[in-house]
């Protein structure tokens, strides 16, 4: 028997099962859906992270629902599906998000213990800063105060040097009032743009599987099990009038029964943005209306569940650059990219040491931008950004091969703040089946109004004298000029940043709307705790792993002060 049974052994899922076996009379099991991760090239060379999805065996394959704002266009929508989840399939880069984010989420939910002053503490738990794979000095790259060096989880600066990242250092002096440099993303104080910090340590990715659950798996009171989808969670009773669900459904396939698991303390689902409310749904906790339509059975009637789906926008703006020093021929030319996987081999240095970009900054609009008129700012306050540059030395457009000739650079411009809210619904009964996802994205007037600024912002950083005699001219629909112009390619191009939060949203205790208390257990519910990236009622101002990982070790406290 178990005191907890997790459920995906993700992001979040792994830091829990970490902690929450510390105690070595805990007992904890840990049910994932994916395949292990275990001698998977591409999971532990930095640069080969982006070809583990879409379409392969280690992700979920989910596609989104045809997008209004984009034209009606479908694309994949990538999960990681194996040991670590999104942490070890994702593109890296490591941030912890504004400090008004936090606060934000305090206020939100009446409970100071989210405030960033309190959060922060956790960083230095889980980080351990090392030296960057080619050993440069980092002065000035990072405030090394911010940051931890005794945490469980690698984290370094870019660990090869880019034939660009002179040339945007030189564009945040030259242009410093739009642009400015900024020393240190991960302090909470995200304004500038400077040099990324990226889950990467010795010239390998620390995904939580590498770091928090390589650490636990030897302790006896921790079990893990792959290929084990949670298809539900049963009702065991009822507690002070609240149906308690401690008894875990799975199976490998929808052809094998299910093997059902008691929890005697808590059920804790960590299956992310998606895989949460889709488990929530099937165990009839959901819109009552929805799963009547599906014949499931609603034991708890909350509408919120799977509401508010809330997603970074990723649009590419690629160049033609001059010359052959962008990494398009890497990636075109067998026989270079042998030499530098030889490279990576033998001295866990080189290109693919490092992740796919080097700098990055968070950015806000004019304060006198003209969408505020009629619509109040949606950042979560003004040291916060509404939109992210981020710098690709290469042609990076999510879905579109690479030309067979010329040198690109991509400047993506993404939304941060967005507006526009989505859902994840079921399609069907069948737990095999995969969710409806609708990020909606780009359907308010704000979302559109702040990209295509951002489409014009990232032109203009381009167009700084540091590029001249680099940058050549825009690629493709990146030369329209006019708003309704941008705005058209913008809808054709745009796409997901990977980034969904908001389906099973933490809210004060009170609150009409919301699927967890500040405490994280679903509202109506006894029993159950939700600990991953889909309780942050709005994106924060960071790729979303870092947030992920201080919720999840805030979590492990509050459960652990709980028992
Ligand atoms: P996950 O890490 O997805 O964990 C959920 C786990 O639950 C998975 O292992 C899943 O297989 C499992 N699961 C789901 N359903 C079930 C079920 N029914 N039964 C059992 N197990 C189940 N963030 C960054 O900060 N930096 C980046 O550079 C970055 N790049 C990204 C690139 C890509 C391609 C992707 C996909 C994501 C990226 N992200 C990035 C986002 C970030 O990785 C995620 O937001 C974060 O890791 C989510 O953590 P989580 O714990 O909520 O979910």
């Amino acid at each position: 028997t178990y005191d907890y049974i997790i459920v995906g052994a993700g992001t979040a899922g792994n830091v829990l099962a970490n902690r929450l076996t510390e105690n070595p009379k805990t007992q904890v099991l840990v049910l994932e859906a994916g395949v292990s991760d275990q001698g998977v090239l591409a999971a532990i060379v930095p640069f080969l992270g982006p070809t583990l999805t879409p379409g392969t065996q280690y992700d979920w394959n989910y596609t989104v629902t045809p997008q209004t704002g984009l034209n009606g266009r479908t694309f994949p929508f990538p999960r990681g599906r194996m040991l670590g989840g999104c942490s070890s399939v994702n593109y890296m880069v490591h941030q912890y998000g504004s400090s008004a984010d936090f606060d934000k989420i305090a206020h939100l939910t009446g409970e100071p213990g989210w405030a960033w002053n309190n959060i922060k503490q956790n960083i230095y738990k889980h980080e351990k800063v090392v030296p960057p794979a080619d050993g440069h000095n980092t002065a000035g790259q990072y405030i090394p105060a911010n940051h931890g060096t005794n945490g469980i989880l690698p984290v370094s600066l870019p660990g090869a040097s880019q034939a660009i990242d002179a040339r945007v250092i030189a564009t945040t002096q030259e242009l410093a009032s739009e642009f400015p440099y900024s020393k240190d993303q991960g302090g909470g104080d995200v304004l500038g743009i400077g040099w990324v910090q990226s889950s990467i340590g010795g010239g390998k990715r620390s995904s939580s599987s590498s770091t928090y659950l390589a650490d636990a798996i030897k302790r006896p009171n921790l079990s893990v099990l792959i290929n084990a989808q949670v298809t539900k969670l049963a009702k065991t009773g009822t507690v002070d009038g609240k149906p308690s669900f401690r008894a875990v459904h799975f199976s490998c396939d929808q052809n094998t029964n299910p093997t059902v698991v008691h929890a005697k303390k808590e059920t804790i689902l960590a299956a992310g943005a998606f895989g949460t409310p889709q488990i929530l749904q099937l165990s009839g906790i959901g819109d009552k209306a929805d799963l009547t339509a599906l014949n499931i059975k609603t034991i708890v009637n909350n509408p919120s569940v799977g509401k508010n789906l809330s997603d970074h926008v990723l649009m590419p703006n690629i160049f033609n650059v001059a010359g052959t020093a962008s990494l398009d021929g890497l990636m075109r030319d067998t026989t270079l990219f042998s030499v530098a996987l030889n490279l990576w081999n033998t001295t866990k240095t080189g290109t693919l040491a490092n992740g796919i970009v080097s700098n990055l900054g968070f950015l806000r609009l004019p304060k006198n931008a003209s969408i505020f008129a009629t619509v109040p700012d949606p950042s979560s306050g003004p040291t916060a950004s509404h939109w992210e540059l981020i710098v690709a030395n290469f042609f990076l457009y999510p879905g579109v091969a690479t030309p067979s000739t010329g040198s690109f650079m991509t400047l993506i411009s993404a939304l941060i703040s967005p507006t526009s809210r989505g859902s994840v619904t079921l399609a069907s009964s069948n737990p095999f089946t995969k969710p409806l996802i609708n990020p909606n994205f780009l359907t308010t007037a704000f979302d559109i109004y702040a990209i295509r600024e951002a489409v014009k912002a990232s032109k203009r950083f381009a167009s700084a004298y540091a590029w001249a005699g680099y940058v050549l001219s825009p690629y493709g629909g990146l030369s329209a000029t006019s708003d309704a112009d941008i705005d058209a390619f913008v809808r054709e191009t745009a796409s997901t940043m990977f980034h969904p939060v908001g389906t099973a949203s933490m809210t004060a205790k009170d609150a009409k709307w919301g699927v967890v208390d500040p405490d994280l257990r679903v509202k109506g519910v006894e029993g159950v705790r939700v600990v991953d990236a889909s309780v942050f009622p709005f994106v924060p101002n960071a790729h979303t792993q870092g947030p992920t990982y201080l919720l999840a070790e805030k979590a492990a406290e509050l459960i652990i002060s709980s028992c």
